[in-house]
């Protein structure tokens, strides 16, 4: 009968003692987010800094590509989809040029004029797609690599970041260096309600038309 008794008064101090947590958290800020709608967690100072080098989201510099599809020949899931037409036989869009890739991340692109190798205390000169002459310190410069002609016409050119799995192969033999992985905030995370919202479309077809059909079409 005592038993009986002290497991009655066991099971209420138990209850108590939970309900009194319970009553004390009603008071106290609340530590959850309504996620997804709410991304407080990306503003908040306890988020660690994003190393230097982290795969993230993957971005091509489409004005770079030149639609060789080795990213796509050696991505293990598939998920970069590209589609190409070869230009007319002799025909190209523009001719070989060199992305100079500086130590602060930022890269010019143009014709580097005499020997691409870069010797110790010296300068690079660098004719840039718009007529302009650049003289660059050889202390600043990272790597030169040559951007080849584009031969290709890229219809589409799609990322389906969803089956990604970050190993970043495809960054490493881009011929060019166009396909990179974001090393911030971008693909830290992601939550869509459509999983079409995660394939990332690069193809411009509009960067293939000559100024002239761009104006007729802008006129009609
Ligand atoms: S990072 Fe890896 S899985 Fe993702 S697209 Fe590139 S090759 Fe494919
Ligand atoms: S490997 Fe680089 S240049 Fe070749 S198709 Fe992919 S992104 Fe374009």
């Amino acid at each position: 009968m005592n038993k009986y008794f002290f497991n009655i008064y066991k099971a209420l101090y138990t209850v108590l003692i939970g309900m009194r947590i319970t009553f004390k958290q009603m008071f106290r800020h609340a530590v959850t987010h309504q996620y997804p709608y709410q991304r407080p967690f990306e503003k908040k100072r306890n988020v660690r800094d994003i190393p230097k080098g982290y795969r993230g989201q993957l971005f091509n510099r489409i004005e770079d590509c030149i639609g060789c599809k080795k990213c796509e020949m050696i991505c293990p899931v598939d998920c970069i989809a590209i589609t190409t037409q070869k230009l007319p036989k002799g025909e190209r869009l523009w001719d070989s040029m060199n992305v100079v890739h500086l130590k602060d991340r930022s890269e010019v692109v143009g014709f580097v004029e005499g020997d691409e190798k870069v010797a110790p205390d010296t300068t690079v000169t660098i004719k840039t797609r718009d007529e302009q002459t650049l003289t660059i310190p050889s202390g600043d410069i990272d790597r030169i690599v040559e951007r080849k002609p584009v031969i290709f016409y890229l219809d589409k050119f799609d990322i389906d970041m969803s089956l990604c799995m970050y190993c970043g192969l495809c960054t490493e033999v881009c011929p060019t260096e166009c396909l990179i992985m974001f090393d911030d905030m971008k693909g830290i995370e992601y939550s869509t309600f459509d999983r079409m919202e995660l394939v990332f479309p690069f193809a411009k077809p509009e960067m293939y038309k000559d100024d002239a059909a761009v104006e007729a079409e802008e006129a009609t």
